[in-house]
């Protein structure tokens, strides 16, 4: 029987910003620390998926991503866990041999993950009817689950982050890629609150989404704080994300939480939100990704993320 224990995470205030925080108060749920090896979204994206493929008696599970993903890895831990197989089709073929460098695929192999290299172009492709097709034939009777991990299943589980501890806070503020988990978020909200989205990339097109799983619109998605697109950073944000865990203790990741944390600063200093509000910024994990940023940064003689 799968195992998916509903972790109570707790909801600490932000201290140590009081020239910036006079006027609101602002407090951060720590999913991150829902599960020692899985990022707290992919664990909730990925707990109805595992019910299901459970229940069709699937043989495995089997995703998509790129070579530093958050969900590859979610998806090995929670398939050791549960004793079951899964695959990983990831994205570029030159990585077969950098296995051992890279540190989210060799978490991902030593969790038991079968890993499949493919091209960029083909991995284009991956939404394709055809592809498909090769892959049900070549993994038979596997639970596909697509790239980021977002469909039903996965924005039932993620209208679980909410909570009667969430209830009293006037903005829900969260990192946003796919916008599976922001959906769960604006679906479970209550008609007071505003969600408050922060797309990690170029673009708002995670509207459309969030539009297909609920007709509430009492949210904003911003990209002013994606720093140029999926992945990249610069000083500043590795400055700020290096302050903000001095001061606080709370470790940030470079591709999601940090560039949220930094988009709630901004538009604290830019007095763009209500006066005297609670902020709630969901903290969603991420961290298993430093360690290929910190990698990526010293080639770049950037400052390390500490
Ligand atoms: C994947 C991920 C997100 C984005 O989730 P979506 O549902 O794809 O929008 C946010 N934060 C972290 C830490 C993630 O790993």
């Amino acid at each position: 029987m799968f195992n998916f224990p509903d972790f109570k995470v707790p909801i600490q205030k932000i201290e140590g910003f009081p020239t910036l925080f006079g006027m609101h108060e602002l407090y951060i749920l720590r999913e991150d620390q829902m599960h020692l090896e899985v990022s707290g979204n992919k664990y909730r994206k990925l707990k109805y998926n595992f019910l299901e493929a459970q229940s069709l008696n699937s043989k495995g599970l089997l995703s998509f991503g790129g070579a530093y993903s958050n969900h590859i890895a979610a998806l090995a831990a929670l398939g050791k866990q549960n004793e079951i197989p899964t695959v990983g089709i990831i994205r570029g073929e030159e990585l077969f041999s950098k296995i051992k460098e890279n540190p989210t695929l060799s978490f991902a192999v030593a969790c038991g993950m079968q890993l499949d290299f493919i091209s960029r172009q083909a991995y284009k492709k991956k939404e394709e009817t055809s592809f498909i097709n090769t892959i049900k034939e070549k993994f038979e009777n596997y639970y596909i689950i697509p790239e980021g991990g977002t469909n039903n299943l996965a924005v039932k589980g993620c209208e679980e982050i909410l909570s009667d501890h969430t209830h009293n806070f006037d903005y829900l503020c969260v990192p946003v890629g796919t916008g599976g988990t922001m959906s769960g978020i604006v679906k479970a909200s209550l008609p007071h609150q505003t969600v408050l989205g922060f797309s990690a990339l170029k673009g708002t097109f995670q509207e459309e989404i969030i539009k297909k799983y609920t007709h509430k619109t009492n949210f904003e998605l911003l990209d002013d704080y994606c720093f140029g697109g999926y992945g990249k950073i610069d000083e500043t944000l590795i400055r700020f994300i290096n302050e903000f865990k001095i001061k606080t203790t709370i470790a940030l990741d470079p591709i999601y939480t940090g560039k949220m944390m930094y988009g709630i600063f901004e538009l604290v200093r830019q007095q763009k939100l209500k006066k005297n509000s609670r902020i709630l910024a969901i903290h969603t994990g991420g961290l298993q990704g430093i360690t290929g940023m910190n990698q990526k940064l010293k080639k770049k003689q950037l400052p390390q993320i500490e």
